[in-house]
């Protein structure tokens, strides 16, 4: 819990009954700056406590929307990655081979000027031939937009690595998703289904959420392989087996269609379902909605027997039946299309259970549950509220059962359509933006799918000149994709092509092999951002080294020719760059949490945020967003260059953030807005902006009014509010695309009919994956797998304490988690005659590698696990060669092809999802062999010890971080006058 640092004050001096003076809270600080956290994506608000100008401790702030005061593990320590060592100091210049560590310590002017020269010369000859690519960083609105003003297509965060399966998923169905997008209404809730969440996203909510559910008596069941984090809290766990999801939920759907327990109403007022969908197979309009001259779906009306536009009121929509249309063509409700679906055979609990992992009984009763609470404990809330269509309502009805997903069902090749497969669930049950049921957080929802498209085709692509548009965007149709006449890929990714249409995010993960093979063409410079493509991003790890190493044997140059990184700290990507920009710690630098990208709002309504420096850097660093306005006013972006050609932003990131208009009136913040700082959302550059947000404690957030906050895909109040906000075009309803028309397009296009096709090889694939109707598929390897020899599944967690792989150079996380195991379930490890601590190898279709075992109970019999990004290669973060994320600490990543087998064709696919292109992390299937005992000791495989750099100091044996706080007289400053922090 948090206390407030002059609460303290006040009551901190205690005297005991026996007369002694007992000072329980001293002071700690002698200021106290706000800032917003960093140790993971969730953003808490934190109070930074100084003394002598170094970090003496981090609390959460309790005014903050995100975390209330409340802080975790990584948050607090902080002060170790603030401090760590392995912080880069100055800018490097490699001067031996790549990967060989051997750089040069270089000036700024120098690192700026060569960063130039390389990239001007291909952005006057052919801009794609740079690849830009950022890790998590939470800057994408400016580096997209730095991207498409260079005038390159190949961009991308690191979504399609992570879960835009998740955000696609929802964005096409319902217009929103989870985390960003939405919540479940922690406090009305009564059911609460979670899916698949690591421990590390969205921390702090969902513990706060969680309190909550558990203290109202409410039930919480969780869908995990794995019972670690939130899954240990759950009042009921099922272990499913991965990649079962979406059958476990559509099992669901059958059981509450066939006992009719949906909520038709809500079904006829949100959603697609009782349009009317073409029948006419083998034509160029099977399957899509039959419109009327206007363009606007029809539904056909049972009181009048006759057509009408959906958008009409006072119809009675038929949700089953064939007609024929006023043009003799025949349809039929997408309402029935979905039921015949779900109501067949396949889905039934008995045929599902085998392959779930759960008995049909118990499946049964989960839908039963369901059931009873969103239709027999409905909520009710006297609060008045208007349709868009102008119908007054008295209450708001609730159904309050809700549902939570992220990364574990996400990152799967199935992924896509098990994320549709929840939100129809939701849907079915009434349950979406209700009282007690998920709800969305401004911006969204926005029709599904949002604009825009991507930029980046033929004839948008040209040198000095910048992209129309942004380089990532949704398509809705075959003409939207970035491929050529013969239907090939555009983006050295390969996203928004027919390998991966909706590859909303990109495709990371591919680019470093599509770059090292050539495929679709040679690149000359890949430049990155906190990405540690050479270790625990990358799949395939070990070839990721190679490629990165890898020449020309005529030329003798890399086939990456250039490789440019930006990174705070000595990660194991570092030695495989040529040019090296350290970017500062989170606590030396601005940064906006911003509408335009990521922000921080809740339900309740929208919010921003943002970071100060609380700490001056003690290295020769830059922030990397300030760094990247200054190469965009050198190489003369028009963005960011005035007409004079002199930096439009030359005070850097914070006089970006400010001024920087994205339209008239809307920047990166949307508090203090106006010459006067009174307007909000929309309205002129305030220069007093930053010491506004400052003033609040580096937040802004805006309440929705009550008649606002439910049904906001429906609600007249708040969309208006979000169309005058500019989170939506215009104030019409966000409609549900359970049936996906989208979708159907596409596999329309691989019928044969179409001006834009996809080429023969992949035809077949497209036909298939592009089911309006989400649908359960067998992952790619558990397809291609042959039970007997890779008989398990395996997949990483996420553990509380450790973000990624941003823990191991912070003294204090790394004692938690040090090294990780390879997690058996004691049944299955016993059968092998495998005991706690035996070192086992772990092998897949891919590699092998060797890690120590540690049995349990809490897993999925067929799944094996580990924490993720623990393993570290020796010499990486300024940690000792023999540190044990080293010597027992181990990757996944290395049994993890990023590449398909080859097809009948001779083509490999990337090891993704088909339809978005996201990364299947999860689909891994492998075998255990107990070890040698003789090959006990050392974890497998072993790289050569990355040289120290030039300019990085050794790590001390012992950190003595506090040693300089102590007080002899007991005021509470520093002896030495020095601070803490070294
Ligand atoms: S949940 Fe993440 S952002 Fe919040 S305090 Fe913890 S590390 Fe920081």
């Amino acid at each position: 819990m948090s206390l407030d640092t002059e609460a303290r004050k006040n009551d901190g001096d205690r005297t005991t009954d026996e007369g002694h003076f007992v000072d329980t809270s001293p002071a700690v600080s002698d200021e106290v700056k706000y800032t917003t956290c960093y140790m993971c994506a969730c953003r808490c608000g934190i109070k930074v406590h100084l003394k002598n100008g170094a970090v003496r401790y981090i609390e959460g702030n309790p005014n903050h929307p995100v975390n209330r005061g409340v802080l975790c593990a990584k948050g607090s320590a902080g002060i170790m990655t603030q401090y760590s060592p392995a912080r880069l100091r100055k800018p490097l210049l490699r001067v031996g081979e790549r990967g060989s560590g051997s750089f040069k310590e270089i000036e700024w002017e120098e690192a700026l000027k060569t960063a130039t020269l390389w990239l001007s010369r291909i952005r006057n000859e052919d801009p794609k031939k740079l690849a830009f690519f950022t890790g998590r960083d939470q800057s994408q609105a400016l580096t997209g937009w730095w991207a498409s003003q260079f005038g390159t297509p190949n961009y991308a965060a690191h979504g399609g690595f992570c879960s835009v399966n998740m955000a696609a998923g929802g964005l096409y169905s319902i217009g929103g998703s989870f985390w960003e997008f939405g919540e479940p209404d922690w406090d009305r809730t009564r059911y609460l289904l979670m899916f698949g969440v690591a421990e590390d996203h969205d921390s702090n909510p969902i513990k706060l959420g969680l309190s909550k559910v558990k203290a109202n008596g409410a039930k919480f069941v969780s869908v995990n392989p794995v019972r670690t984090g939130y899954s240990a809290i759950a009042d009921e766990w099922i272990g499913l087996t991965p990649g079962s999801d979406a059958l476990f939920v559509l099992a669901l759907v059958h059981e509450l269609l066939k006992a009719g327990k949906v909520d038709v109403d809500y079904l006829i007022r949100y959603s697609n379902l009782p349009w009317l969908v073409i029948e006419a197979p083998g034509t160029a309009e099977d399957g899509l909605f039959a419109r009327g001259e206007d363009g606007q779906p029809l539904i056909w009306d049972r009181a009048a027997q006759r057509q009408r536009p959906a958008v009409e009121t006072g119809i009675k929509p038929a949700l089953k039946g064939r007609f024929t249309l006023d043009d003799g063509r025949t349809a039929l409700p997408a309402f029935q299309i979905m039921a015949a679906r779900y109501l067949a055979a396949d889905y039934s609990p008995d045929s599902v259970a085998p392959r779930v992992g759960i008995s049909a009984a118990r499946i049964r009763r989960i839908a039963a549950e369901l059931a009873q609470v969103a239709f027999e404990q409905e909520i009710v809330i006297d609060q008045p509220w208007t349709d868009w269509k102008g119908e007054r309502h008295e209450k708001m009805i609730g159904r309050p059962v809700s549902m939570h997903a992220m990364r574990g069902i996400s990152a799967h090749s199935n992924g896509f359509h098990t994320c549709r497969a929840i939100h129809l669930l939701q849907a079915l049950l009434g349950a979406v933006d209700c009282p007690g049921g998920f709800r969305y957080k401004p911006p969204f929802p926005r029709p599904a799918p949002p604009g825009p498209k991507p930029a980046g085709k033929e004839g948008q692509v040209a040198p000095n000149t910048p992209m129309a548009g942004p380089p990532l965007g949704f398509p809705t149709a075959p003409e939207d994709l970035l491929v050529d006449d013969a239907g090939q890929p555009l983006r050295i990714d390969k996203a928004f092509s027919w390998e991966n249409p909706l590859s909303n995010h990109g495709l990371m993960h591919m680019a470093v092999t599509n770059a090292w093979k050539g495929d679709p063409y040679p690149i000359d410079t890949l430049f990155m951002f906190m990405a540690n493509m050479a270790w625990n991003s990358a799949m395939n790890t070990g070839d990721t080294i190679r490629m990165l190493t890898d020449k020309d044997p005529d030329s003798g140059d890399y086939k990456i020719p250039r490789i440019i990184y930006a990174d705070a700290y000595y990660s194991e990507m570092v030695p495989y760059a040529d040019l090296i920009l350290p970017d500062t710690t989170y606590l030396e630098r601005w940064d906006c949490i911003s509408m335009l990208d990521r922000p921080i709002c809740s339900a309740e309504g929208p919010a921003d945020s943002i970071r100060q420096p609380v700490i001056e850097p003690d290295r020769d660093v830059r922030a990397f967003q300030t760094v990247l306005l200054d190469l965009g006013a050198r190489l003369g972006l028009p963005g960011m260059t005035d007409e004079d050609g002199s930096p439009k932003y030359p005070g850097g990131y914070p006089d970006y953030i400010v001024n920087h208009e994205r339209q008239p009136g809307v920047g990166s913040l949307m508090g203090w807005r106006g010459a006067d700082g009174q307007s909000s959302g929309k309205g002129a550059v305030n220069p007093k902006q930053l010491e506004a947000y400052i003033a609040n404690q580096c937040f802004w957030q805006e309440e929705l009014r009550p008649e606002q906050s439910y049904y906001k895909h429906a609600n007249a109040a708040y969309l208006n509010y979000a169309a005058e906000r500019g989170f939506i075009p215009n104030a019409s309803p966000i409609v549900f695309q359970l049936y996906s028309e989208v979708l159907q397009r596409f596999r329309l296009a691989a019928k044969g009919h179409g001006a834009q096709q996809p080429p023969e090889i992949h035809r077949e694939r497209v036909e298939r994956y592009f089911d309006p109707l989400p649908f359960w598929y067998a992952t790619f390897e558990d397809a291609d797998n042959d039970e007997t020899r890779f008989p398990l599944h395996a997949i990483t967690q996420r553990p509380m304490a450790m973000y990624h792989s941003w823990g191991s150079m912070n003294a204090w996380l790394r004692q938690i988690h040090g090294s990780n195991r390879i997690y058996i379930h004691r049944g299955t490890a016993e059968a092998q005659g495998i005991a706690d601590d035996d070192w086992v190898w772990v092998s897949s279709r891919h590699g092998k590698i060797k890690a120590q075992a540690r049995l349990m109970e809490g897993v999925n019999p067929g799944t094996v696990w580990t924490w993720n990004a623990i393993g570290k290669r020796r010499g990486a973060w300024n940690l000792a060669s023999d540190a044990p994320e080293a010597t027992k600490g181990f990757l996944l990543n290395h049994l993890i092809d990023e590449l398909l087998p080859e097809r009948e064709s001779g083509y490999r696919y990337a090891c993704a999802d088909p339809v978005t292109g996201q990364a299947a992390w999860y689909d891994l299937r492998v075998r255990i062999d107990k070890a040698a005992p003789e090959e006990a000791g050392l974890s497998e495989p072993q790289f050569p010890v990355l040289k120290h750099p030039k300019g990085l100091a050794r790590a001390p044996k012992k950190l003595r971080y506090g040693a300089k706080f102590h007080s002899k007289t007991g005021d509470g400053k520093a002896s030495d006058g020095k601070g803490g922090g070294s």
